[in-house]
């Protein structure tokens, strides 16, 4: 039912008596999860109660109230559909490391379960409570349909060479979920206090919460059901145009783990419209996304310009002291100052909403490039940008887009120009040529904060 290949034992440690603590971390859904599947196994070959348990980090990569605001709202959620379920859900504040461990010696835990990713800060958690701690700690990955480790045992080049891997896989990995069984009988946990907590949310309040995007489980289900409908029909050809409305929206639900990649795959698989779109957004969803997950796991520098392929840094150093006819500073770049009125309604598009498109993600990275001083300080400003602002930032996507865009990973070189070297190049009569950039600016210029609720603290 839950193919081994998911699981990783984290420790050397044997199965103890007492609880299964399923660690929710990434995969903050009850739906669709083979983590909480498989806690739910472990729970019922061992006899032992199972237990759901949230540790809200302080500070998360600097991340403000929008995502908190997303994330706990969708836990909220998490809990009301877990209590149908006789199943407990504990929400810990604290360090991770020390809460989680905290809590598994209070209630005598027998085995922990987690989620995967493979992001440094949770590889360090992880890390540290399988070495604290003598019980078992698995970690299951029910983010991606092809486990990442299982996808590849190194960093892939390109698109190219990874897409034959993950393909070759999915006949094993793309399969249905079992539904989570209930269990007999509840613990009558006491309930989290969600008002309080929200309240007292000791994060940067000045990026609102976004208000066309609910978040939670069942807002995700609704997301795809219209996009399936909708608009995967004329993603193909329409998904390059900001103003077509093409896309998905999925991907703040995919980053907080509110739906699973699996199950979008399966239903858009289903889905009535034409092969060219239904693959053209596979195409997106498995191998894109998951190349992201294999360059956060193989390469350790995935958050800086380190990372960069050998070719690529070589070049733009080449051009580090090339003249840059514009040259702006984080704040301008922020505050939408640029003199090009397009690449500042992206930025108004990130501020505003919470997500920019994603072809405009593109330019508006790759024109960070040309006018900030360095590469270095361009990838800098870029993340700290897309992780303040995007919901789906802070995600090996974000990373390795921004990579893609000013570092050439996953590229190749391209014809040597200034400052960019031979990393791919973009410019805004592209833009013009692809979709209509009057109304695109249009959308996002202007004074009124219209997509966004006010910080009410
Ligand atoms: C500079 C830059 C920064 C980016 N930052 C992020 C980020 O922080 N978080 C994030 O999830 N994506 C990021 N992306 C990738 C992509 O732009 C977004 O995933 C996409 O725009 C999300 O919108 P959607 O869900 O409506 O996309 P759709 O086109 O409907 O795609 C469906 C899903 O496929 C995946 N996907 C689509 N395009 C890509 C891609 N190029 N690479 C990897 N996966 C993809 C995503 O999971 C997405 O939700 C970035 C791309 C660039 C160039």
């Amino acid at each position: 039912m839950i193919d081994p290949r998911r699981i990783t034992p984290l420790n050397n440690c044997r199965d103890e008596n007492g609880p299964v603590l399923y660690w929710m971390s990434r995969d903050q859904r009850v739906r669709h999860n083979w983590a909480l599947l498989f806690a739910r196994k472990k729970a019922e070959q061992l006899r032992q109660p199972l237990m759901v348990v949230f540790t809200l980090a302080p500070s998360f990569l600097n991340a403000p109230l929008r995502h908190y605001d997303f994330m706990l709202k969708g836990l909220q959620e998490v809990e009301t559909k877990l209590r149908k379920l006789n199943i407990p859900f504990f929400l810990l504040q604290g360090e991770p490391e020390s809460e989680l461990s905290r809590f598994a010696i209070e209630m005598k835990a027998g085995v922990i379960v987690t989620d995967y990713s493979p992001l440094k800060i949770s590889r360090k958690w992880k890390n540290t409570i399988g070495t604290q701690l003598s019980i078992p700690l698995f970690e299951v990955d029910t983010h991606n349909i092809v486990p990442c480790r299982m996808a590849s045992g190194k960093q892939e080049y390109a698109a190219r060479t990874f897409r034959p891997k993950i393909t070759a896989l999915l006949s094993d990995f793309l399969t249905c979920f079992p539904e989570l069984e209930p269990l007999a009988s509840t613990t009558g946990n006491s309930p989290v206090d969600w008002e309080s907590i929200a309240y007292n949310l000791e994060v940067d309040h000045r990026v609102a919460p976004v208000k066309w995007l609910n978040p939670g489980e069942e807002a995700a289900a609704n997301c795809l059901e219209t996009f399936l409908e909708k608009r995967l029909a004329t993603y193909a050809g329409q998904r390059n145009d900001p103003n077509s409305g093409a896309l998905s929206n999925l991907s703040p639900y995919l980053h907080f783990g509110q739906i699973s990649a699996q199950h979008i795959a399966l239903q858009a698989l289903k889905s009535s419209a034409p092969e060219e779109n239904r693959s053209a957004f596979l195409e997106e969803l498995i191998v894109r996304r998951e190349l992201s997950e294999n360059y956060c796991r193989y390469n350790e520098q995935y958050d800086s310009a380190e990372g960069f392929p050998s070719w690529a840094k070589e070049s733009l150093l080449k051009h580090a002291s090339d003249h840059r006819e514009y040259c702006y500073t984080t704040e301008e770049f922020e505050n939408a100052l640029t003199h090009e009125r397009v690449w500042n309604a992206a930025q108004l598009e990130l501020v505003k909403t919470g997500k920019i498109h994603g072809y405009m993600r593109m330019y508006w990275a790759k024109k960070i490039l040309e006018w900030s001083e360095s590469p270095e300080q361009a990838f800098k400003t870029a993340i700290y940008l897309n992780d303040r602002y995007a919901l789906d930032g802070r995600d090996p996507n974000g990373y390795t887009g921004v990579a893609w865009s000013i570092g050439g990973v996953h590229d190749r070189p391209w014809f040597e120009r200034p400052v960019y070297g031979k990393i791919r190049y973009m410019n805004a009569s592209g833009c013009a040529r692809k979709f209509d950039v009057s109304r695109y600016i249009a959308r996002f210029e202007g004074k009124e904060d219209f997509l966004t609720t006010k910080n009410t603290k």
